[in-house]
């Protein structure tokens, strides 16, 4: 079987964000209201390569000093220490803590630089003009949106380690500058996730004309 990719847009439909019905626009109009719940249509995302693009270099400058800054202090008799994510991933390392350390090396270091240069990449091959690999880059997108769910996980870890640390006698843990960047970084690179519109992937696709099976 053998149709070339027809899209909504191509026959003049919009679809609601809100409900997903399909509705064409009043002659003339480019954006209109959804006649189901009465959310503003358009045909794409407003501004979505733009506004994707802000909050990714925002995302990608918070992680310098999310990863720079210490996200912890320890408190102890001796005084107060504080460390990095990195520094903790290496305190943590341990035949018993390796587990932990991992998750929080996967967790805070290398999931949100991959998130930031897998969304890089496919904002650059939008903006190019891309016919090559849509499918493998929507899958990568869906990717991106998955793991986004699962980058509060670290709150969750920290919390964990800090409640451990409290365990020991005459010891405290408080939050540091660089957790407030690394919160910034979760939730910039989700905004980021959230304002790119995979459809763009296709519009250069659909107008090659090149065929689908
Ligand atoms: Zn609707």
């Amino acid at each position: 079987m053998s149709a070339v990719a027809m899209t909504a847009m191509a026959h003049g439909l919009q679809r609601c964000e809100g409900c997903a019905l399909l509705s064409r626009p009043a002659p003339g109009a480019t954006h209109g209201e959804c006649p189901r719940c009465g959310e503003e249509l358009s045909f794409r995302k407003h501004d979505s390569v733009q506004r994707t693009w802000a909050f990714l270099i925002a995302a990608a400058v918070c992680y310098v000093p999310a990863n720079l800054l210490p996200v912890l202090t320890t408190h102890t008799a001796a005084g107060a220490e504080s460390d990095t994510i990195l520094q903790g991933v290496v305190l943590l390392w341990s035949p018993t803590g390796w587990p932990l350390s991992l998750i929080v090396l996967f967790a805070s270091i290398m999931i949100p630089s991959g998130k930031i240069v897998a969304l890089g990449y496919l904002l650059l091959s939008v903006q190019r003009g891309s016919i090559q690999h849509g499918e493998q880059r929507v899958r990568l997108y869906r990717l991106v949106g998955f793991i986004g769910r699962w980058s509060m996980v670290d709150v969750f870890v920290d919390t964990f380690t800090a409640a451990l640390v409290q365990l020991q006698p005459l010891m405290s843990v408080s939050p540091a500058p660089g957790l407030v960047f690394f919160a910034a970084v979760v939730v910039l690179t989700m905004l980021a996730v959230e304002s790119f519109d995979p459809r763009l992937i296709w519009d250069p696709v659909t107008a090659s004309g090149v065929r689908h099976a």
